[in-house]
């Protein structure tokens, strides 16, 4: 059995897969990709870059001179030689991302780049489509999710804390409405894997998913069903 796994976490957005892919990814020693943070570069790019994002040319050709890495182990974002990690949280930046992300040129970039990224496994990529398109083989997959009014008051205190200026009501319209576009867009909706163990965080605190998820991890490691 391999012992190096690929992990996939997808879910809508706020539901914490970030903080859980990382703690995860800590807690087995593997790399931690966030591959929304990818697709936030391509959107902060083509924002800078004055690119039309509805022309699919010019997306393709954006995507392909981008150098997007990470370094901490996936919690800072770097184009280029540029320390971004801050710039593409903003709820602007959020919105374009979605936007962006229905772009099926952006998504075969970020597809190949992320293939890439986690082919030898010891992985956890968290985003949309990782257990259903990126790496449908992917050994552990699962999927986050929580009511929309628990991931907005999450997502409205993040912002908060970071000192940006939000409405409580507001957030939870803005999650609302990329739920609507990550699962109505035609190319890799969110959609949860057949084969993925769901869990629901809308009561759970952080360390009670994180156990849920390391149970499911050690029994598929040991050869037992996971609860899938
Ligand atoms: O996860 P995060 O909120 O940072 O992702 C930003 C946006 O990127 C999502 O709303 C979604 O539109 C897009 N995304 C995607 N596929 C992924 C990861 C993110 O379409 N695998």
């Amino acid at each position: 059995m391999a012992d190096k796994l690929i992990i996939a976490i997808d879910g809508p957005c706020g539901a914490g897969k970030s903080t859980l892919s990382k703690l995860l990814a800590q807690r087995l020693g593997y790399v931690n990709i966030n591959t929304g943070a990818m697709y936030r570069c391509v959107a902060l790019a083509a924002q800078r870059g004055g690119v039309d994002v509805d022309d699919e040319q010019a997306l393709a050709q954006l995507c392909a001179g981008l150098d997007i890495h990470f370094s901490d182990n996936g919690a800072t974002v770097w184009l280029g030689d540029e320390d971004v990690t801050t710039q593409l949280r903003t709820p602007q930046m959020s919105m374009l991302t979605s936007k962006v992300a229905s772009s099926p040129a952006v998504r075969q970039a970020m597809l190949y780049l992320q293939r890439r990224l986690g082919a030898a496994g010891g992985v956890v990529l968290e985003g949309r489509d990782i257990g259903s398109v990126v790496f449908p083989d992917a050994q552990v997959k699962f999927y986050l999710n929580a009511s929309a009014e628990a991931r907005g008051r999450r997502r409205y205190e993040e912002l908060v804390a970071k000192g940006m200026p939000v409405k409580l009501d507001e957030t939870i319209t803005a999650i609302r409405r990329r739920d609507a576009a990550d699962s109505g867009r035609e190319c890799a909706p969110l959609v949860k894997a057949d084969d993925a163990v769901e869990i629901d965080a809308t009561a759970l605190s952080i360390e009670q998913v994180l156990e849920r998820m390391l149970q499911v991890v050690h029994a598929y490691q040991n050869g037992v069903d996971g609860g899938r």
